[in-house]
């Protein structure tokens, strides 16, 4: 039984707003034909169809202040109320005091501890690794975690190889700014296929999508639309591949952003937390998550890595 954990950063539930939501906007027939016709606003959870589930999961978790990527991404990793625990949210990414739970107590440590398969299947650009050895660059917590696990991140050969991913979900990114004329590139429905194939090879596989809290920082409502529509298809390739009995595909994220643009800021919007796979194993798997602590707990019992 396999999980694919779906994260994409700065998306909250929001409202039927088109002025500001661009989920409110964007054309999403895929994803609405899973949720009833729904699209992904606060009002249509919760939500239980044939394919998928829409719970709304807090986020704040009872701290004060907006919650934060390097806090929110750590809760999803362990589980722990980490931000009640410092008494703050943290972010972009993690300092010393965050960073002391993503040794051990992650689901990539679990996983791999359980003699389990994990990886995390973004590939990361030359770049990137120079500017982590030279220091000018620090780990976000998700490589953070992935690699005290002991585990590697995926790099350019690996992507041109097609073990992993550009973050993109296309690979257009790396022609366009990392001037790679040759590298791979997939419409946005043949890199959800290609996703589901490589996450059927991994007990825990997990991607990070980043672009979406950018939009929601820049307030970049073209931008938001444009993600949101190819995310629509790249939902749909990998449905097409991920069969019900495969496991779980879980999406969800570490604070609201990009579904209220009329702030640059964060907001203290509840999360999504959209399950797709067989109805048995979804109902088993959320029956605990009342916020964003519950999900690495399930994680932890759907695999058996405790
Ligand atoms: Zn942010």
């Amino acid at each position: 039984m396999n999980i694919l954990f779906l994260f994409l950063d700065g998306i909250g539930l929001g409202e039927n707003n088109s002025e500001k939501n661009p989920f409110a906007r964007a054309e999403m027939p895929y994803l609405q034909s899973l949720l009833g016709g729904q699209t992904l606003i606060q009002a249509s959870a919760p939500f239980e169809g044939e394919r998928a589930t829409l719970l709304s999961v807090d986020p704040n978790l009872g701290v004060k202040g907006l919650p934060q990527s390097a806090t929110g991404q750590s809760v999803l990793l362990t589980g722990i109320n980490i931000p009640a625990e410092l008494g703050y949210h943290y972010g972009p990414k993690p300092n010393p005091e965050v960073a002391q739970y993503l040794d051990g107590k992650t689901i990539f440590a679990k996983t791999v501890k359980a003699g389990k398969k994990a990886a995390l299947l973004n590939a990361y650009p030359a770049r990137y690794f120079e500017g982590i050895d030279s220091g000018k660059r620090l780990y976000s917590a998700i490589p953070l975690a992935l690699t005290n696990a002991g585990l590697s991140l995926f790099t350019q050969a690996d992507l041109y190889a097609g073990r992993a991913l550009s973050a993109d979900f296309t690979g257009k990114g790396w022609r366009e700014f990392m001037a790679l004329a040759d590298s791979p590139v997939f419409e946005p429905q043949e890199a959800g296929e290609k996703l589901a194939e490589l996450a059927k090879q991994y007990n825990f596989a997990f991607f990070e999508y980043w672009a979406s809290d950018y939009a929601g920082h820049k307030q970049d409502m073209d931008s938001a639309i444009n993600q949101l529509e190819r995310f629509d298809a790249v939902l749909k390739g990998l449905l097409k591949i991920w069969r019900d009995e495969d496991g779980i595909i879980l999406l969800t994220s570490d604070h609201g952003n990009m579904e209220d643009l009329s702030t640059r800021k964060h907001t203290a919007a509840n999360v999504p937390l959209l399950l797709f796979g067989d109805k048995k194993y979804r109902r088993e798997f959320q029956k605990d998550i009342h916020d964003l602590t519950g999900i690495a707990p399930a994680i932890s019992r759907f695999l058996e890595i405790n």
